[in-house]
């Protein structure tokens, strides 16, 4: 059972994130954009920050407190809110698209915090359930 922080809606803006969280890369303010639609990761209209310094998009964070749950690892940031953000990562090349690591990573964008989730074998932890909003948002991501 995952262990929500009981005092947050996960689709509320992150309760630490006050201003545009600077880029990791460049220093500067990065921008608020949202989710399309049409979305397939489940992330529609779901806030987030970009940056277009680098890669022509570097991203920061999502806005939100989805995936921030009590369980998770600690991020590098050494100020704010350090408890990571797990989400579902793209499928390895070749594997089906249903079946996705799950990672941790800075849930603020202050960090370079990036970690898979694995079991007490070391394996990697995949998705296998449904990706959408609100299926997700049931399960903690
Ligand atoms: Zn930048
Ligand atoms: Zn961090």
């Amino acid at each position: 059972m995952n262990q929500e922080l009981d005092f947050v809606n996960p689709e509320q803006g992150h309760i630490v994130i006050r201003n545009r969280p600077r880029c990791r890369h460049c220093g500067e303010p990065t921008e608020l954009r949202h989710g399309k639609p049409w979305n397939e990761n489940g992330n529609e209209g779901r806030p987030y920050y970009i940056c277009l310094c680098v890669l022509q998009k570097a991203f920061s964070c999502f806005g939100d407190m989805r995936g921030v749950l009590m369980e998770n690892p600690t991020c590098f940031c050494d100020r704010g809110m350090q408890i990571s953000r797990h989400g579902i990562q793209n499928p390895e090349p070749g594997m089906p698209w249903s079946l996705r690591p799950i990672f941790y990573t800075c849930a603020t964008g202050g960090c370079s915090f990036y970690e898979p989730m694995t079991d007490c074998d070391r394996k990697l932890v995949l998705n296998c359930g449904p990706i959408s909003a609100s299926s997700l948002s049931l399960r903690g991501f």
